[in-house]
């Protein structure tokens, strides 16, 4: 019989906590968890299921004008912020249970509760001590506010999500998944929006034809970019906020939503008692098996320096799971080059592997396929909405390097790709494949010219 409580102990009821809880379990480990907050973590509560959900009411919110084409007559509608959230919160609460009772049926012992380290083997849950062989740092990030006066009459994502009132003229500061994405939400339900991003084009890291087209279709939508600007300070006067730029400039708003990334949750947890290292910026360091410095110890997810996206939190917390409990060893599955993402915006971005200018940068020598289109749903919508696609291809192997997609449906078109991009597929495949026709899809499998050099982004 072990000599501790637990012979895993997972602290956080996230996506990578409780996948890895489980697949402990389902390996014969005795395994507990705790969550201080809400289960289900970032993604369920505060993160991508809301996101999604508003998302989709701002969908609508372009539809109903869209409809008018198809010959539908649509009396002006309005929109209620209460009921989106209502039905939201239900939904999220329907979230919680599910994840809690997945513990509970894979014989997970659950504290809803914080803990943190006594010793390397020994944390206070609660008001508990409890011991375990193996520990899991499972802790998540939190978003956080920008150094400047004022900064406390800002938001930020978790607060948004619980809003009493629609937030009304709003300044998202930052230019990262959340403000391009809160852009399109709150722009969607009818608000008035503005993006004030301190670089000269927004969603660094992506391919710069999405970044160059996804501001041009905002702009279209009225949506003001404010590039090469940040925010000195924010003000409030007579209910109103005011915004002072870097450009000298004062804009007035009702809500300041700051979305300049997020820090790791380490605060709480005693790290220092038990010699835990963290990077410059924080986030918990681990080798390639999510080891920390201290051997029993591990992490996974947002508190360390991993793409901060739930698929991974998932895949890493199932891979540790697998290779400290299973009957064999494993390697970790995840290629971290290959990783497939989505942007809710207006249109969405659907992206996996390489940007252009990354694989130049790398040395390969590039044949690019791109095409931009009316996609047909637009045609008699009216809507003045153009989908961009991109295949960044290696002259030499032929192999597909990177796939960006900007466009309606992109997320659901790039996913069935990355599975071929996945499995190394060559343009040569991507050309033998039949369309599927009339799609908008159709168009990844029918580029045949590459564009010429001079069109490419760089
Ligand atoms: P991001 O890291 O994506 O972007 C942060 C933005 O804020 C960047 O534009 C950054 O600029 C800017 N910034 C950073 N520090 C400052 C500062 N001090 N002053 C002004 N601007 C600053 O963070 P988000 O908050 O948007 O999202 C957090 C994470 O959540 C993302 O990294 C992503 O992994 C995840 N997420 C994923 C989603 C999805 O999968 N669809 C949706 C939402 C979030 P610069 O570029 O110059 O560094």
């Amino acid at each position: 019989m072990s000599e501790y409580d637990f012979d895993y102990f997972v602290i956080g009821g996230g996506s990578g906590g409780v996948r890895s809880a489980r697949i402990a379990a389902q390996h014969g480990a005795k395994v507990g968890i705790a969550e201080g907050v809400d289960w289900g973590g970032t993604c369920v509560n505060v993160g991508c299921v809301p996101k999604k959900l508003m998302s989709y009411a701002a969908d609508f919110g372009m539809g109903f004008e869209d409809a008018k084409g198809y010959g539908w007559d649509i009396q002006k509608p309005s929109f209620d912020w209460n009921t989106l959230i209502e039905n939201k919160d239900k939904e999220i609460n329907r979230l919680n249970c599910i994840y809690e009772k997945i513990l509970q049926k894979n014989d997970v012992t659950i504290y809803s509760e914080f803990a943190k380290f006594i010793d390397e083997h020994t944390l206070q849950v609660g008001d508990q001590k409890i011991t375990a062989d193996k520990i899991l740092i499972a802790t998540g990030g939190t978003p956080r506010k920008p150094d400047m006066p004022g900064h406390e009459h800002t938001i930020i994502s978790d607060e948004v999500f619980h809003l009493k009132d629609n937030p009304g003229k709003t300044i998202l500061i930052g230019g990262g998944y959340i403000s391009v994405e809160f852009a399109h939400i709150l722009h969607g339900i009818g608000c008035e929006v503005e993006i004030i991003y301190r670089g000269s084009m927004f969603l660094r890291g992506f391919d710069d034809c999405l970044r160059l087209d996804l501001a041009e279709e905002m702009k279209k939508l009225g949506i003001k970019l404010h590039f090469n600007c940040d925010v000195k300070s924010v003000t409030k006067n007579n209910g109103k906020l005011v915004v002072h730029t870097t450009h000298n400039t004062e804009i007035e708003c009702d809500t300041v939503f700051s979305s300049i990334g997020r820090v790791p949750n380490t605060d709480n947890l005693n790290l220092d008692k038990v010699g835990v290292k963290t990077d410059k910026q924080g986030f918990i360091d681990v080798n390639n098996s999510f080891q920390t410095n201290v051997s029993n110890i591990y992490a996974v997810g947002d508190v360390t320096n991993t793409p901060h996206l739930t698929p991974v939190a998932i895949v890493e917390g199932h891979y540790l799971a697998d290779t400290l409990f299973g009957s064999k060893p494993t390697t970790n599955p995840l290629d971290y080059t290959k990783i497939p993402t989505a942007v809710f915006s207006t249109p969405p971005i659907g992206t996996i592997g390489l940007s252009e200018s990354d694989a130049r940068e790398k040395g390969y020598e590039l044949s690019i396929f791109r095409t931009n289109f009316t996609p047909m749903i637009h045609q008699l919508s009216g809507r003045d909405e153009k989908t961009m696609m991109k295949i960044v291809v290696d002259k030499k192997t032929d192999k597909v390097l990177g796939l960006h997609i900007l466009g309606k449906d992109a997320p659901e078109m790039l996913q069935g790709f990355a599975v071929a991009i996945q499995a190394g597929v060559t343009k040569e495949d991507f050309d033998k494949t039949l369309a599927i026709h009339p799609t908008s899809a159709e168009e990844l499998v029918t580029l045949y010219q590459p564009v010429v050099p001079a069109e490419t982004a760089n």
